[in-house]
Formats: structure tokens, C-alpha cells, sequence
């Protein structure tokens, strides 16, 4: 089976996590947890790093650490992975969703600033919803499969409307804007290191930020609020979502080869668009100017989605529609989606993700490209 975006283990990681094995440091203890921390700051441009069990849990404890309440809202796009929005109600808020760009994919600009000028109050410096009179603690953008929106646009309307950001950046280690990485742009940004993000730990988080008290913050709420370094004292309700040094161990290892990780996505992604511009009605995401992103899941547009998911699956090539928009799975049904002609569902109905691990062979994306052509003959 041709993996869609599978790990590719072919570093260090084996020394480092024996390394942790035979010495016994591989719980919540030991030296590569906090070097982790310190790779991931200094690669992003941030200050601090904190590393977390996983990306969700970055999430969840990053928009504790914005004040978000119960009843608050969180505005984010429709098209994003569970996870985001999951975040948003572990602390017993509601999102707001935006629907998203037909060309990026990313939430759209002019639908947030309209959204904002028309449905909302301010209030002794607090931001309410016309609607039911909930007050909006922030922006949580997703940079939707590595890709970003117009950053400085976002940041400008945020700041217009005096609202937090926080970034998603699960899918964005590698992407840099205007020269800066991504997850430093809002006050934190989040990062995954599941078993199919560009580098992995089998399963892991980072928040990261240039505030030095959201890091303690951070660090202080993901390891249990433990308040006295020797007795058992906490101070608040605290979580367990720290990440273990066997983990950690790994995503270090994993690091040293995120710039050749990278390379190779963005081989992929040349070797792709070569192969397959000019068949059928087939379109690529459209990378947004002055952006060098990580091209991490390669994904195409076309009618005939159908069609190509079941030919490449049934050739054992792992292919994936992208993520049913949120405001159609159940739970969030009821939530304001706020839209005009819902690009959202025309992105879910025709967009499909194909094989682009960065250990692929030319010859194997030559072959997915053949059975997809052979769709539009
Ligand atoms: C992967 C991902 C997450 C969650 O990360 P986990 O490490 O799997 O918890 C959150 N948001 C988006 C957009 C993702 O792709």
C-alpha cells in the first residue's frame, strides 16, 4: 500500500530513543523534552516552545490560556480538521464558522471583516455578537494543508476588532510568510507531530510563543498545575498532556531531517503538478503570494473526485477526500456558518488528497499520476 502521507523514520531516531530506553529516562522526565522544545522555538522564530501530548491538546490549552469561556465564541473556518474545533468546545465555547477561499482553501478574509463590521458590538473593549449578545474571544486560523491565508490582512482585522489570534499550525511546520515562520504570528501557535505530519513522534504537540508567561503558563497547566517542586501542592486544575521523553527523543531526531523533509515535499509537489496540469478540469491549491509553504498533502480539484479516489484506492494507492465541512457533521449543525455561496461543500465534493510521502519514489508518483489520467481518457 502506497501510504498518503506516511513517516519516514531514516534519521536519528533509533539512537535517540535507545538512548532513553537504556538509560530509563522515558517518561515525563529527561533532557529531550526540553530540547525538543528549545528545536521547535528556534525553527519557528518564537521564544519559548512547550511540548504537548499531542496537537489537540495544544489547541485545547492554548485557547484556556486566551480567557475563552464558557458560552464564548471562537471564530475559525468550516473546512479544518475535528480537532480545531473540538478545542474550541473542550472549553465550553462555540465557533464561529467562516466559510473559506475557493482558490486557497484557507478562511476567507472579506467574509471574516464582514462578518465582524455587521454582526457584532463592542463593549468596554469586549467584542459581542449581535445575535445572542456572546462575547468573541478570538481568531483561531488553520493553515489549511500547509498553506496560508493573506496573514497580514488577518492580522490587521484582528487588530482592528482588538481580538486574539491563535494559530493552528499543525499542518504548517516548514511554512514560512513573508520570510517568517508560521506559529508566531498570534500570540501562540499550535503544532502536530502525528503519524501523518510532515515529521512525526507517533503522536505529539507544541505550542509555541514569544511570551514568556503564556510558556510558563503553558507548561504549568499541561503538567498537572503542580505548584511546589517536592510536595504534592497544585494550584489550579491542571492537565496531563505532557509529552514523554521517548517522544520527545524522536521528534528531535525527526527535526534534524525537517529541511530535507521539506525538499522533498516540495519535489513532489513540482513532479505532481508537471504529471497532471492540463488533465480533465483538474486544479491545484492556489499558494498564497509571498508564502514558501511546506506542500505538505498534496491535493487536487476536480468533478470527477469520485472517480479518482476509487481507482487510486483500488490500486492500493491511499487517497482521501478532504474533511466534511464542519457545519454539516451533527454536533455543529446549529452553530452560525456564516457564507454566501458555501465553498466549503463545492471544495468537499471535489477536492481528494493522493500519495506524497517524502519517501515516495518518482517512479511510484509516476504510476498514481498514469491511473489518474486514465480517468479523464
Ligand atoms: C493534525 C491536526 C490537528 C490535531 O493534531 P493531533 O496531534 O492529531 O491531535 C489539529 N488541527 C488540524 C488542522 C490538524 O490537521
Amino acid at each position: 500500500m502506497l501510504l498518503l502521507s506516511g513517516p519516514n523514520i531514516s534519521g536519528n531516531e533509533w539512537k535517540y530513543v535507545k538512548e532513553c530506553l537504556d538509560t530509563g529516562w522515558v517518561s515525563s522526565v529527561g533532557s529531550y523534552v526540553s530540547k525538543f522544545e528549545n528545536m521547535m522555538a528556534e525553527y519557528t522564530g518564537c521564544k519559548y516552545g512547550v511540548a504537548t501530548s499531542n496537537g489537540t491538546a495544544a489547541l485545547h490549552i492554548a485557547l484556556l490560556l486566551t480567557g475563552v469561556k464558557r458560552d464564548d465564541y471562537v471564530i475559525a473556518p468550516n473546512v479544518t480538521f475535528i480537532a480545531t474545533i473540538n478545542a474550541i468546545k473542550y472549553n465550553n465555547a462555540d465557533p464561529i464558522l467562516i466559510d473559506v477561499d475557493e482558490e486557497t482553501w484557507q478562511m476567507d478574509l472579506d467574509l471574516l471583516e464582514e462578518f465582524l463590521e455587521n454582526e457584532t458590538d463592542e463593549k468596554n473593549g469586549e467584542l459581542f455578537c449581535v445575535r445572542d449578545g456572546r462575547a468573541i474571544r478570538c481568531i483561531l486560523p488553520v493553515h489549511v494543508l500547509g498553506n496560508v491565508c493573506d496573514i497580514d490582512k488577518l492580522l490587521a482585522i484582528a487588530k482592528k476588532y482588538n481580538l486574539k489570534v491563535i494559530e493552528d499550525a499543525t499542518e504548517s511546520l516548514g511554512t514560512f510568510y513573508k520570510g517568517k515562520h508560521t506559529g508566531g504570528f498570534g500570540s501562540m501557535g499550535c503544532f502536530s507531530f502525528n503519524g501523518n505530519k510532515i515529521i512525526t513522534t507517533g503522536g505529539g504537540g507544541v505550542i509555541v510563543t514569544n511570551d514568556e508567561d503564556l510558556a510558563k503558563k503553558a507548561k504549568h497547566l499541561t503538567t498537572q498545575a503542580k505548584s511546589d517542586p517536592f510536595e504534592y501542592k497544585h494550584d489550579e486544575i491542571g492537565y496531563n498532556f505532557r509529552l514523554v521523553n521517548v517522544l520527545a527523543a524522536m521528534g528531535v531526531a525527526q527535526l534534524e531531517l525537517l529541511p530535507s523533509f521539506v525538499k522533498r515535499k516540495k519535489e513532489i509537489d513540482t513532479f505532481y503538478k508537471k504529471e497532471l496540469n492540463g488533465t480533465g478540469d483538474i486544479r491545484f491549491q492556489k499558494v498564497q503570494e509571498e508564502t514558501d509553504p511546506n506542500y505538505w498533502l498534496f491535493t487536487i480539484m476536480t468533478e470527477k473526485q469520485k472517480e479518482v479516489l476509487k481507482i487510486l484506492n483500488d490500486n492500493e494507492m491511499q487517497s482521501r477526500p478532504f474533511w466534511v465541512p464542519m457545519n454539516q457533521l451533527p454536533m455543529f449543525a446549529q452553530n452560525i456558518y456564516f457564507n454566501h455561496n458555501d465553498c466549503s461543500d463545492y471544495i468537499y465534493k471535489r477536492c481528494l488528497s493522493i500519495p506524497c510521502s517524502t519517501n515516495i519514489r518518482d517512479e511510484e508518483m509516476a504510476s498514481v499520476s498514469e491511473k489518474i489520467r486514465s480517468v479523464y481518457q
